[in-house]
């Protein structure tokens, strides 16, 4: 990746104590270059204005600009803009197709295993969860994926396309036909791969991927359900009331056609602005670049890793892969919390602690203290991963073994 990159985004111009920082938290969000920024700024300073409301000049410019932001952000995905459903999140998107299936509690749910929580708790509020048995730091193995679809018959397939703490990624395209040929729904959370994979919904054959734009360069509050045409047509709205009315009377209502029926109240206007400035963004680095900058990170991630003292690292063993990973103290002395203050207030690393919305996980391995987590993305350089290692080892070797 061009390291001049790094002129286009305004916070690592920050210091901590008069040092530069180091992001390695992209999996939770990702930094916001100038051009989110200024797409965002442009709709605040020159037509604000409500959408799909008005017909004066600001409200048709606002209504245009919206529309052509959903056009940009589908032609990303190879998918048709009347499929693209703006939503807050990831987690919004998953829920609008967990209640809008109209599920029941005997309905099966197929889960990858190891999965965010915004793709299992809107799943085991309508249905039944199981799992596709596997290896958290391997990609699930189809014959695995097909037995356990022989044996639950799920009505969904619900994915992780890539995971938030080891950066395995799946077989989506493989497992959705799998899946399809069995007339089940697929779902893929695409939360982490749609920042670092190009990602054509024609190509994966999935009925619904969802994602949110924060996490691919993009503005908080903004994201995108994209769904096959029939399927997002019967589909039950999550929230009704204005904007996605043909027509009320005193009794009774008719829905707009899709994706306005999905798209209650006003939406993020701004945000899904500067969310098509975000994708343009990305194409403009082009995924041949990020893709192989992501694989320079992620072996350096591996390789700094290796055989630090005291610790658990949980990361995908194989490419492709993100450039994330999770490490876990073994012992409580000095937990996770503890471990990214220091980097942070230290060494002003950022790097994530907790249990990454990923409990049963951490159950299943018994990591009962969470772990550290570091994902890196188009801006970091394989330097910076380095020294996050060098660091760590170092704070390791001398407290927690
Ligand atoms: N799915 C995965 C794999 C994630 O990593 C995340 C967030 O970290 C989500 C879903 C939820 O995303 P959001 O909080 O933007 O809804």
């Amino acid at each position: 990746m061009n390291p001049a990159l790094r002129a286009d985004f305004p916070l690592l111009e920050r210091t901590l104590d008069g040092r530069p920082l180091v992001y390695l938290d992209s999996a939770a969000t990702a930094l916001k270059p100038r051009a989110v920024l200024a797409a965002e700024e442009a709709y605040a300073t020159q037509m604000t204005a409500n959408v799909h409301r008005g017909k004066h000049a600001l409200s048709e410019e606002a209504s245009v600009a919206y529309e052509s932001a959903r056009k940009r952000i589908a032609r990303f995905f190879n998918a048709d803009p009347e499929c693209l459903v703006f939503v807050k999140n990831t987690t919004e998107a998953i829920n609008l197709v967990a209640v809008g299936l109209c599920l029941s509690s005997d309905d099966v749910v197929l889960n990858a295993g190891g999965e965010h929580h915004a793709n299992l708790v809107p799943w085991m509020r309508r249905a039944r969860v199981e799992l596709v048995p596997g290896d958290p730091c391997e990609p699930v193995s189809l014959d695995a994926a097909m037995a356990a679809i022989a044996r639950h018959r799920p009505k969904v397939l619900a994915i992780g396309h890539a995971s938030n703490i080891t950066g395995v990624i799946q077989p989506a395209r493989a497992l959705c036909e799998m899946a399809r040929a069995h007339g089940v729904i697929t779902v893929v959370d695409a939360a982490q791969s749609a920042p670092h994979l190009p990602i054509d919904v024609e190509e994966m054959g999935c009925d619904f991927l969802a994602l949110s734009a924060h996490k691919m360069l993009g503005p908080t509050g903004v994201g995108a359900l994209v769904g096959r045409r029939e399927v997002l047509e019967a589909l039950e709205p999550l929230c009704v009331g204005g904007g996605v009315v043909e027509r009320v009377t005193a009794t009774g209502y008719t829905l707009k056609k899709i994706p306005y029926r999905f798209e209650a109240g006003t939406p993020p206007i701004s945000a899904a602005l500067g969310f098509a400035a975000a994708v343009s963004y990305l194409d403009e680095l082009g995924f041949d670049d990020i893709v192989e900058h992501e694989r320079r990170l992620a072996a350096a991630l591996s390789q700094s890793l290796c055989e630090i003292p005291g610790v658990e690292v949980l990361m995908a063993r194989r490419e492709p892969r993100l450039a994330i990973a999770a490490i876990a103290p073994r012992s409580a002395l000095v937990g996770p919390d503890a471990l990214a203050r220091l980097l942070s207030d230290g060494h002003q690393i950022m790097v994530r602690s907790g249990f990454h919305c990923a409990h049963p996980l951490f159950d299943r391995l018994g990591l009962e203290h969470g772990a550290l987590r570091a994902s890196a993305y188009v801006y970091n350089t394989v330097e910076e991963v380095q020294r996050f290692g060098e660091v760590l080892r170092d704070l390791a070797s001398r407290m927690v073994v």
